[in-house]
């Protein structure tokens, strides 16, 4: 499919139209806001057999993953109406006046929060729908009273451009402007590139590469009035297995660990990409389980062609590490189609920690095993993976002086620290903080997932002796 490189004046058109309903659209109620958000969930679940036909021919995912996914996106979507409908999008605090001398007399101070105005979502691909379009980002931002320009990943065109076909009609039937969701795509950078130096934008939610990312957050930063940039970046996403979990569970937590790494030919951000295990028979058990059980998995081909080349390079890349031993490798395919074969690869902590090369995310099935003698080891590979979406803790249960340091540091390091599970699988909830420090996101103090992601477009403002009729508005914009 031909991806349509939008103009100069296609891009100023979307963007203006976004900036001309911005004061409108933060104005507009929670009751307004929800019936848009559900409108456009019922209108995905409409068109879902068409929808996910489309997203399967562009993205290989299976139609199974994408069901799943559209019944996320629908969710989220409901998610957001509801939240708002709670007065979430509207909370404020408020301190009455108190007659006398600072610092114990004051001014009346409500402080609430205002939409920060159009906002630039970079879709992902890996998530055609629930990271795309009408994902998290476009959903929350829309709850907060924000317009929204996408730009479109090349990846899934086609069904991007339904997906926003299908949001206009919604916009029309409900008598809002076409400027509060707007489009744009482009086969160059340039597009994106325009699209987050426009005056007119007032913030970005990107999720996608470190690269890309790191990109498009220097040019929001180098404006002559830079903006907030939302970056949701790749991760290694590291599992810690305790000897406690693996004397009990080695080839149970085997099992889960080998499907995780292939859910989605491993092209999930938080695909695990390190396992740390400490040295002995456990261990052993654990790695032979973990192998035998990946050697099985039949993955699927990947989201695009230069994907497939990027895993290639990536495994030769650690294959070709000194220090590094290859555990299991199936025959690369040059055939970009081919499916990726899964990749296992076990090193020291001394390795790892040396060589940056090794903590790199690999997009595809692979996982580095890092065998590990003490907890000071464990705690040094944590600080050299340095930020990640997720730390997966086995074997915590018991409360000891050590496993209180690791998780310590799994805490400094990470957005989501689990206990049990695998890190696949960002449920959405009020609770959900899906992020992390850099380079796993931009902005750590934030999530993309879950209800949260709304206060990312929200600026907080403190009104100082209001009048009344700005008071009687309860935190809603005017
Ligand atoms: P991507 O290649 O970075 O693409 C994302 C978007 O950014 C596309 O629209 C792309 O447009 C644009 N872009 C990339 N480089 C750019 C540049 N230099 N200047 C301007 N625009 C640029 O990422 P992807 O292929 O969609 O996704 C794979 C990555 O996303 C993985 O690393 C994965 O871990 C990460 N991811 C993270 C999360 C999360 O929540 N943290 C979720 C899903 C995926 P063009 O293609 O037109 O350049």
């Amino acid at each position: 499919m031909q991806i349509q490189e939008y103009t100069a004046a296609q891009i100023q058109a979307a963007v203006t139209a976004a900036a001309n309903i911005a004061d409108n659209w933060a104005q507009s109620s929670a009751q307004t806001r929800a019936e848009l958000l559900r409108e456009l969930g019922a209108v995905l679940v409409a068109n879902r057999e068409e929808l996910v036909r489309l997203a399967d021919e562009e993205s290989s995912l299976g139609t199974p993953r994408l069901n799943g996914e559209l019944d996320r996106t629908t969710f989220q979507l409901n998610g957001f109406a509801d939240h708002i409908e709670a007065g979430n999008a509207f909370a404020l605090t408020d301190d009455d006046a108190i007659a006398g001398a600072p610092p114990l007399g004051r001014p009346h101070l409500t402080r609430v929060r205002v939409p920060l105005g159009p906002v630039a979502m970079f879709s992902a691909s890996n998530f055609p729908l629930a990271f795309s379009v009408l994902g998290g980002d476009t959903a929350s931002a829309l709850a907060a009273g924000c317009p929204v320009v996408i730009k479109a990943h090349p990846g899934h065109p086609k069904l991007s451009r339904r997906v926003f076909e299908l949001a206009q009609t919604v916009l029309a039937k409900q008598g809002l402007s076409e400027g509060v969701i707007g489009f744009v795509e482009g086969a160059s950078v340039d597009v994106g590139v325009a699209l987050v130096r426009h005056p007119d934008i007032a913030a970005v939610a990107f999720t996608g590469s470190y690269q890309g990312g790191n990109a498009l957050w220097a040019e929001a930063n180098s404006r002559p009035r830079p903006i907030p940039f939302y970056g949701e970046l790749g991760s290694i996403n590291p599992v810690i297995a305790l000897p406690a979990a693996l004397s009990a569970q080695a080839e149970e937590l085997a099992q889960a660990l080998a499907s995780s790494i292939e859910f989605g030919s491993g092209q999930i951000c938080t695909s695990p990409g390190v396992v740390v295990l400490f040295a002995g028979a456990d261990a052993d058990r654990f790695e032979n389980a973990l192998r035998d059980a990946l050697q099985t998995k039949k993955t699927h081909t990947m989201l695009t062609p230069g994907m497939k080349r990027n895993f290639e390079a990536g495994v030769a890349r650690l294959t070709g590490t000194p220090g590094v031993q290859t555990v299991l490798r199936g025959e690369s395919n040059s055939d970009d189609n081919a499916p990726p074969r899964p990749l296992l690869v076990r090193t020291s902590a001394e390795n790892f920690i040396a060589d940056h090369a090794l903590r790199e995310e690999v997009f595809g099935p692979a996982c580095v095993i890092v065998r590990v003698k003490s907890t000071d080891e464990v705690v040094a590979v944590l600080n050299a993976v340095g930020g990640s979406l997720t730390v997966t803790l086995w074997g915590a249960e018991n409360d000891s002086a050590d496993v209180r340091r690791i998780t310590r540091c799994a805490t400094q390091i990470a957005g989501r620290v689990l206990f049990s599970g695998v890190p696949t699988g960002v449920a959405v909830t009020r609770s959900q903080q899906h992020g992390g420090p850099w380079p796993a996101s931009t902005e750590p103090f934030t999530t993309s997932v879950g209800y949260a992601a709304m206060d990312r477009f929200l600026r907080p403002v403190a009104l100082q002796s209001a009048p009344a009729w700005l008071a009687e508005r309860a935190g809603r914009p005017c």
